[in-house]
Parts: structure tokens; sequence; C-alpha cells
């Protein structure tokens, strides 16, 4: 299918709608550039919500760190390859910042810990982990933790995968003043779904039916635990109304898959960025990609079949690892599903996975993906850059492993503003 001459040429196609490719949104808009975008919206729902920044270093020792910034400092030393590495801490921090206060600017504040240190979070599992952004939903759950307050803790009849008891059986010996409630949740009956209850509580009169609920069983507790649910678009009003009807502090704890909590994030995303300019092809994919003089491309955007072309100067590609579909393995090797860009691998597929399941320093599967250069844009295993209009950014990329080194949404929200603010550089 041919483009006709007179389609306007974009300055940027963001590849991906995960945190990665959200975030470049954000920064692509604040910074003027004119951006559009495509993916498929539901992988966000996968967020916990929690904002990781850096949580483990070394990860061979399972060094967990309070202070994720003397964290980074190391890391920078420690690993030189790893996409944090490429970044000043100032870059990271306001990354950060930009972010969280696009997130309080729509209603959807996070808290942190007032030394600018890692919070600890209770997991749905009842582990507890190092993190450092919560929604505001979750702040008194990190401080009712920290200061081991007696806290009653809800979970309802029909809802899979959340268990207050397992929670607080699991947590007895760093907590022991836990109690715990199975309740009926108002109004709706039968196998119960997180994002359902969510939306019904962001009605008044099913949250005093709620509270109605849960007063009894709060004897002296200081604090009420929910799995999170507290509302999707109003979780302000929502909160702040448990705590009044309950007369104690109301707090979320994250939930298994989906998440309200990546909901929230992807609706708050999906309302904004259009406004600001963004041209979000939603539930599409780029299929293909043709490479145009003067070095831009011609995106082809379809599902099963292409419905449109995109022109753009440049291309950020922030599509993941397995699960987002940005990396693929087969017998051969792991490969870049697009653009087939080299992935940093190890040499044999043997060498893919330890013998041990629970391997300390992880599997170096983990770590394969995209190697960049300092302006994040793809490069071969000699450091040569492959495309001057080309950058990548977020769980693509190669020598990180961020689900042990507790660093996935901060490395999205980095490496996307690193890679924005070097677009903006080439096409300005
Ligand atoms: C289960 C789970 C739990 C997590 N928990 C936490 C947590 O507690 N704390 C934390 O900080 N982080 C957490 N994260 C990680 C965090 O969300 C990461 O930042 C994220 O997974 C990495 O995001 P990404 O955007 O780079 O990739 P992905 O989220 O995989 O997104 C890739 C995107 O690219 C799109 N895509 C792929 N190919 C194409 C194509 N050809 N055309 C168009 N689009 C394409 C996909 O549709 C998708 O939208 C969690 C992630 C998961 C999956």
């Amino acid at each position: 299918m041919a483009t006709p001459s007179n389609v306007k040429k974009h300055d940027v196609m963001i590849i991906g709608t995960g945190m990665t490719g959200m975030a470049a949104a954000l920064f692509a808009a604040q910074q003027r550039l004119d951006t559009v975008q495509a993916g498929i919206t539901g992988e966000i729902n996968f967020a916990s919500g929690l904002l990781d920044l850096f949580g483990v270093h070394p990860v061979s020792r399972g060094c967990v760190l309070t202070d994720p910034w003397r964290g980074l400092a190391k890391l920078i030393q420690d690993e030189p390859l790893h996409p944090y590495a490429k970044l000043e801490i100032n870059t990271i921090r306001m990354a950060m910042r930009r972010f969280v206060d696009f997130l309080a600017k729509a209603d959807y504040p996070y808290s942190f810990h007032p030394d600018e240190k890692n919070l600890n979070v209770i997991t749905p599992a009842g582990t507890i982990k190092p993190t450092y952004g919560v929604p505001h939903t979750m702040q008194k759950g990190a401080q009712a933790l920290a200061l081991k307050q007696s806290c009653l803790l809800v979970d309802f009849k029909g809802l899979k995968g959340y268990s207050a008891r397992q929670i607080a059986l699991a947590l007895a010996h760093r907590w022991p003043n836990l109690k715990t409630v199975r309740l009926e949740f108002p109004d709706l009956s039968g196998e119960l779904y997180t994002e359902r209850m969510a939306r019904s509580l962001e009605e008044p009169q099913a949250r005093k039916k709620l509270a109605q609920a849960v007063l009894p069983h709060i004897e002296n507790a200081s604090a009420v635990g929910f799995p999170s649910i507290l509302g999707v678009y109003r979780t302000k009003d929502v909160l702040q109304d448990l705590e009044r009807l309950l007369g104690v502090n109301v707090f979320e704890i994250p939930t298994m898959l989906p998440t309200v909590t990546g909901l929230r994030l992807r609706e708050i995303f999906e309302q904004h960025l259009p406004a600001m300019g963004v041209q979000i092809n939603f539930q599409q994919r780029v299929l293909a990609c043709d490479h145009l003089p003067g070095g831009h491309f011609r995106l082809h955007i379809g599902n099963e079949k292409v419905n449109c072309h995109v022109l753009a100067k440049a291309v950020i590609l922030a599509s993941g690892r397995f699960l987002g579909k940005g990396l693929r393995a087969d017998r051969n090797g792991i490969h870049e599903t697009l653009f087939n860009l080299p992935v940093h691998q190890p040499s044999q597929r043997s060498g893919w996975h330890h013998k041990d399941l629970f391997h300390q320093a992880g599997h170096p599967i983990n770590r394969s993906g995209v190697q960049v250069d300092k302006y994040f844009r793809p490069a071969n295993c000699q450091g040569r850059v492959l495309h001057e209009h080309l950058f990548a950014a977020g769980s693509i990329l190669a020598h990180q492993d961020w689900i042990r080194q507790k660093c996935g949404s901060g490395l999205a929200i980095a490496t996307a503003y690193a890679a924005v603010k070097a677009c903006k550089n080439l096409v300005d």
C-alpha cells in the first residue's frame, strides 16, 4: 500500500503502550514533539502500581537496598553496561519527578519516604518488598507496617487470589498485630472481580454499606487494609470517605493480576495523553516498518491486516520483552520482533537458564535484550549505532534484570525520558 505524498510526518512514533511507552509519550508531549503511539494498552493492566526505582544490589548476594539513590551510584560503578549506567543520577531523579507530578495533577498522587529511601510494602503473598513510590491509597499501609500498628485486614467471599488470612499468617513473625475478617462485598455476589468492586465503591452508597460491614470487626485496630479496590477514578474520595466512616486509617494492598492499580494508570494515560496532543492507535500494533530517505520511517499499523500508515522522523521502541512481544525466543535464539535488531544473549541456548530455578544471581536470559549507545540508539555488539533515528527504552534493553533488581518502573521511566530527550535533539 503506497503512502500518499501529502501524509503528515510526525516527529516521533512510540511503539508500545506499557509503562515505558506511556512515560515516553508523556515526556514527548511535554517536549512538544508531534507524537503518535501504538500498542496493546491492556499490558499496563499488569502494573502493580508500585514504582520500583532500585531495590536489590548486588542481586547475587540478594542485598535489599534501603537507599535506592546510593544503590544506583554503586550500580553505575559495578555494572557499567546497565541501562541506568548511561544516565546521570539527576536525569533519573528528574524523570521520576516529572512522571509523579503528572500523576498528582491527574488526581492520583504518589507517596514517598521523607528521606527518599525505599518503602517496605506488603505483597498479596504476604511477603514484604522494597519499593520507591506507592499510590496514595497504599501510603498508610507502608506506615502501619513500619510502626507495626494493630491492623484489620479484610478480604471478600468470592474474591480469588487474595487471602487476608494468608497474608497475616505469612507476616506473623514480622508483624504480629494483624487480625483478619472475610466479608460479603455489598450488592455483588458470585465470583468477584477487583475492577467491578472498585467501580462499585465509586458510589457513596456502596462505601456506606461496606463500612457498616467492617465496623463491628475493627475493635482496637488503628488501620484497616483492603485489597486494591478503592475506586478507579475517584480514589481520593473513596479513601477519605471510608476513613471518615470507619474512624481509622485505611490502605490498600496490591492484588494479583489483572490489577485495578494498573487499570487506573491506563485510564489516566488514555484520558490525558490525547488531550496533550498524542495520537494513540489503541489496540493496534506496528506490523512492519520501512526506512525512508533522510533516516525517516513509514510504519504499517493494524492488527491482522494493515489499517493505516504513519510517517515519522524518529521511532522510540518500547515494545517490552517476551510478555510484551518485543522479544521472541525460538530454538535458534532470541530475536527482536520488529526491526530484527541484534539481541545481546548467551552464546548458546543451554546458557539461558541455570539448573537451579531460584538461582540467586538470576538467569542469563533475563539480561538479554537490545544494546544501546549513550543516546539510547540500538547498537551492535561492537557498539556501532544501527540507525540514527531509532531509539529503544524500557524492559527491552539488555544488561538489566528488572525483576530481580526491583527496578521495573524506574528503568521504564528513566530510559523513556532519556530516549525522548535524545529524540528531541535529533528532530529539532
Ligand atoms: C506482572 C508484572 C508485575 C509488575 N510489578 C511491578 C512492580 O511491582 N513494580 C514496578 O516498578 N514494576 C512492576 N512491573 C514492571 C513494570 O510494569 C515494567 O516497567 C514494565 O513491565 C516494563 O514495561 P515496558 O513498557 O518496557 O514493557 P511492556 O509492559 O511489556 O510493554 C510493551 C508494550 O509494547 C507493545 N508492543 C510490542 N510489540 C509491538 C508492536 N509491534 N507494535 C506496537 N506495540 C507493540 C505491547 O503491546 C506493550 O504495550 C511489573 C510487570 C509485570 C508484567
